[in-house]
Formats: structure tokens, C-alpha cells, sequence
């Protein structure tokens, strides 16, 4: 018997960090604070997709920490993307395996980041010790 063949989403997460500090989202069905993130759409980067996900989730317009590395090959048709501090394989249970970019980010300048728990539309928002999981 051969095991099923797995089935892979792409996602993308972003860690708004800030002087040691990262944002987190309490969600409200899990009761888990996560950073923000989600599915990336058809015909968008990874590097779009997860600064749509944090600007959608957190109201926040968020930048890479670090500019993009110059491409291996240089021409017209190449271009970097930014590179995730990691990637990892996410087994999401009644769902498909989510293949997930995670990014640092910053906030834009003038954006303004919440030190206390924030309630918003949908969830509650904060920043907590990039060590902690639990505000
Ligand atoms: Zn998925």
C-alpha cells in the first residue's frame, strides 16, 4: 500500500518584528496568537502575497527587512525575489500541505504598530517578545 500522494498549498508568513518584538494575531477560531500570513493567489509573487496577507490582516503596510539579493544570472528576464528566513512544510489537518515562505518585516514609517492587545474587525493584534507565544 503506497501512502497518498500529498497535495501542497504555497503560503506566505510574515514576522513584523520591531526592537526584539514581533506582532502576532489571535485567531479567533484556533485561540492561537500567529503571525500574520495565508494562501498565496493565483499570478502573485511570494513577496507580494505576504505583504498583501500582513496589510489585510493587520492593516499595516509592511517592507522587508533586507533588500533582495542581486540575481545569479543578470539580464532583463531575471529578477530576485526577497529570500524567506525560512521555508518549511506545514501538514494542516483535513487540508492540503502548506509549503510556507516566512518572512521578517517592518512596519512603514508612519504605520502605527499597537504595544497593547488591540481588538480588530476580526481579530486581536499585538506586539509580544520575539521569545513568547502568548501576550
Ligand atoms: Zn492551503
Amino acid at each position: 500500500m503506497t501512502a497518498p500522494e500529498r497535495r501542497y498549498c504555497f503560503v506566505a508568513t510574515g514576522y513584523l518584528v520591531r526592537d526584539g518584538r514581533t506582532l502576532l494575531l489571535k485567531h479567533k477560531k484556533l485561540g492561537l496568537w500567529l503571525p500574520p500570513g495565508g494562501h498565496i493567489e493565483p499570478g502573485e509573487t511570494t513577496d507580494a502575497g505576504v505583504l498583501r496577507e500582513v496589510l489585510e490582516e493587520t492593516g499595516l503596510e509592511a517592507a522587508f527587512v533586507t533588500p533582495p539579493r542581486a540575481p545569479v544570472m543578470r539580464n532583463d528576464r531575471v529578477e530576485s525575489l526577497h529570500e524567506p528566513q525560512r521555508v518549511q512544510i506545514e501538514e494542516i489537518p483535513g487540508h492540503n500541505h502548506h509549503i510556507d515562505f516566512i518572512y521578517y518585516l517592518r512596519a512603514k514609517a508612519g504605520a502605527h504598530v499597537p504595544d497593547e492587545v488591540r481588538e480588530t474587525g476580526r481579530d486581536a493584534i499585538c506586539l509580544v517578545e520575539a521569545s513568547s507565544r502568548n501576550p
